[in-house]
């Protein structure tokens, strides 16, 4: 049951709202919107295609223009729209605002990878009629978005008549009184190619500044003979008219194939064309097979089964499946913060990748989250333009917010200042070499990227009284910013410090050459790792003597705490409310940050500061951002609150199937849909990947019958399974591991199941 993910409301609202829900995507190709006919929200976009046109300031968030460098906007594009077919019985059009719905009904099929919509409809003149649409975005062929659409006419229908179109002109969605949607100009492609050639429909756009191309080439089918066909071609769309004089049941099928520059070159009309010759033979029911085989394999690893609750099991499901679609899958593309189901945050990739999305598919699918990582890796060229543009001397420093490298912050305060961004691309790849042991990784690509990154925390930070000091950044709240010694950052920072050394010292055992090859290319002397050292072990991380917890910066504590008591229900989230710089001057975080860094590096701190900390910061913590809440669940159950833990999971779980934070209507919270992986597994599970192993902590919660989850660790697989007073491990694939219960070193062996107290 939890595998189908069903919807039946009719009223106009949620069929809005509930798009982002049934949104398709394979990590490159996303679609959602449109019923066929009704509103125009239609939204398919592909990654990575962009523009760098705006830098106006009406792309200034919160309508200030603040700084004398404004930053290139690149923003992910909705493209040629597909998925419009339109069904006329009797001329009649069909509409669910016409007329009658006398039922309607919307599955996601997270076990099979497709949606689908049935619906029996009453026109206004009595016609009636079920039609059944289902889609799917192969994940196999990542350029296929196919639609089959089958037409049952039920009484007294003499014809009917489908108009299959393919629209270049298409706009992205704005808002000027959101920060969190665009804000800009309603961005649109240029159309530059438009034609039919046999069977096919061809559209091609391009982009005005950076002209990369997109192509949709488009066949259809319909499974009868005796129909009348007809084609037009307007000034920006394709269109073809079906009309078969009958009432039999009729089955229409549309495969729409999307290339682009960035992964198809400069042919993409013709590369599109040859992957739809390679389709030729394959059917719509041939397409749902191969989708299922992918699923079934992602699912054999990544499913989390959460025995005596439904409603969270269909959450975290939810979530997964999500994440899956949303990913890169290629290297080409990230994973964006609203995924591939809309438009906020104009498509861009923060550091919730590498905090909130990567941990899950380092642990379940370490191939995904190295393509995660590549991505970064290939923006490192543009991190370091960024970093001497920024006026440091060397070194890598990561945009806050981008597609494919340039730094697309509107708001530099709580932007480009977020400085451990690059700090937490590090920690990403300092945690997949942990779990992988992949030493070519560590030769090919995360030695330079920790050496960049380390030279940047050299010119940015500074020793003062034996301390190495980090001013003038923001910390990941972002309703405190540019403060001094922000703890998560310096934290993070020593971290990468220290952690570029050791990969310094590592490339020396294993592949001297490699290591004096990548030197010289960089000019990296021993001495710079000599301070890398140096800042790293000196490095300054506030605490508060009063207290006892980690100051969140130099001057947090000297500041007036926000009036909580006399702010109405309706003033949050703050950032809608109050400008930025009546944030800046009280204690109030929009969401974990110091508690946050005691999550990601535990071992820099005693439990007494991480638990005072933690109760000092909730008290102040609004949780506006929807990073938040899974990162307070994870750290009660490291301290033993486990009602609070499952308190704060509940907010996770199903942010986006309930619409908890009112906005699913922009897309889904990708980070929050990690969160909940990262509750369950690092939360109630208690995992840990630290350099001397792999290290658990369980305990169930109370209401819940059983936890089941697999963890890719090492070239293992590692099934746990949690009950009410035992837990399970044991070895599905892969040598014999000791790792942590509890604290108790255990055996894991080959095909043994080994039992432990909860
Ligand atoms: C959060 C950021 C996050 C961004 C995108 C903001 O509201 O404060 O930490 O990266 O949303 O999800």
């Amino acid at each position: 049951m939890t595998w189908k993910l069903t919807k039946t409301e009719i009223d106009n609202q949620n069929l809005l709202l509930d798009e982002s829900l049934l949104s398709l995507g394979n990590g490159y190709l996303g679609v959602r919107g449109n019923f066929e006919e009704g509103y125009n929200s239609g939204f398919s976009s592909i990654r990575g295609t962009y523009i760098n046109a705006f830098h106006d300031e009406t792309e200034i968030s919160y309508g200030e223009k603040l700084h004398a460098f404004p930053d290139i906007q690149q923003k992910i594009l909705n493209v040629i729209d597909a998925q419009t077919i339109n069904i006329y019985l009797d001329d009649e059009h069909f509409s669910l605002f016409d007329g009658e719905v006398l039922h309607l009904e919307r599955n996601l099929h997270m076990d099979a990878g497709y949606s689908e919509r049935i619906v029996h409809w009453k026109s206004a003149r009595g016609k009636e009629v079920k039609i059944h649409f289902k889609r799917v975005i192969s994940f196999v062929t990542k350029e296929l978005f196919a639609i089959e659409v089958k037409i049952v006419p039920l009484n007294n229908i003499q014809q009917v008549k489908i108009v299959s179109v393919v629209d270049g002109n298409v706009s992205n969605f704005v808002d000027p009184n959101d920060p969190r949607v665009a804000s800009g100009h309603a961005t649109r492609l240029r159309i530059s190619e438009i034609r039919k050639e046999e069977n096919f429909s061809i559209v091609k756009n391009i982009t005005f500044a950076t002209k990369l191309e997109v192509a949709c080439v488009t066949s259809s089918m319909i499974d009868i003979d005796d129909y009348e066909y007809a084609s037009n071609i307007t000034e920006s769309s394709v269109e073809e008219t079906y009309l078969y004089k009958g009432n039999e049941p009729i089955q229409f099928t549309k495969f729409n194939v999307y290339t682009d520059t960035l992964r198809h070159g400069n042919a993409v009309v013709d590369e599109a064309l040859s992957i739809q010759e390679q389709l030729k033979e394959i059917s719509f029911e041939d397409l749902l097979i191969k989708q299922k085989e992918y699923l079934d394999k992602f699912w054999s690893i990544a499913d989390v089964k959460i025995g005596g609750d439904t409603s969270l099991q269909e959450g975290i499901r939810f979530n997964l499946y999500q994440l899956l679609q949303s990913v890169g899958k290629d290297s080409v593309s990230n994973i964006a913060a609203k995924g591939l189901s809309g438009e906020g945050y104009e498509g861009h990739y923060f550091w919730d990748t590498e905090i909130y999305i990567f941990p899950v598919f380092v642990m379940t699918n370490p191939e995904l989250a190295k393509n995660l990582l590549i991505q970064r890796y290939s923006i490192l060229d543009s991190a370091r333009a960024r970093a001497k543009e920024m006026g440091h001397k060397k070194g890598a420093l990561f945009p806050w917010r981008t597609i494919t490298g340039p730094e697309s912050s509107a708001f530099f305060p709580a932007g480009t200042a977020q400085y451990h961004i690059s700090a937490d691309i590090a920690y990403s790849y300092i945690q997949y070499y942990l779990v992988t042991k992949d030493d070519s990784f560590l030769m090919d690509y995360m030695a330079e990227l920790l050496f960049e990154t380390a030279r940047l925390w050299i010119d940015t930070g500074h020793m003062k009284d034996g301390q190495f000091r980090i001013d003038s950044v923001t910390g990941p709240d972002e309703y405190t910013c540019i403060v001094n010694n922000n703890y998560y950052t310096n934290v993070l920072a020593k971290n990468n410090l220290l952690w570029a050394a050791k990969a310094y010292n590592l490339l020396k055992e294993k592949d001297n050459k490699v290591l004096g090859e990548l030197s010289d290319r960089l000019q990296l002397t021993e001495l710079e790792v000599i301070e890398w050292v140096s800042a790293g072990e000196k490095m300054y991380l506030p605490y508060d003597e009063r207290y006892k917890i980690n100051a969140q910066d130099d001057s947090f504590l000297q500041k007036d705490r926000w009036d909580f008591e006399n702010t109405p229900k309706e003033k949050f989230p703050l950032l809608l409310n109050y400008h930025p710089l009546t944030l800046y001057r009280y204690q109030v975080c929009k969401q974990a940050d110091t508690v946050l860094a005691h999550f990601l590096l535990e071992d820099e701190q005693d439990l007494e500061t991480m638990n005072s900390s933690y109760n000092y910061y909730e008290q102040i913590t609004t949780h506006d951002s929807s990073l938040s809440s899974c990162i307070f669940s994870v750290m009660a159950s490291k301290l033993g609150d486990n009602a609070k833990a499952y308190d704060y999971f509940g907010k996770t779980a199903r942010l986006d199937l309930d619409n908890t934070h009112g906005n699913t209507k922009d897309g889904l919270h990708m980070a929050n849909m990690g969160g909940t992986w990262i509750a369950i597994v690092y939360g109630f599970a208690g995992l840990r990947v630290k350099e001397n192993g792999l290290f658990l902590s369980p305990s169930l919660p109370e209401l819940w019958d059983s936890l089941e989850f697999n963890l890719q660790y090492q070239n293992r697989t590692i099934n746990i399974q949690m009950e009410r007073s035992t837990v399970t491990y044991s070895l599905v694939e892969g040598e014999s591991l000791t790792i942590s219960h509890k604290g108790e070193m255990i055996e894991l062996e080959s095909g043994k199941l080994l039992k432990m107290a909860l």
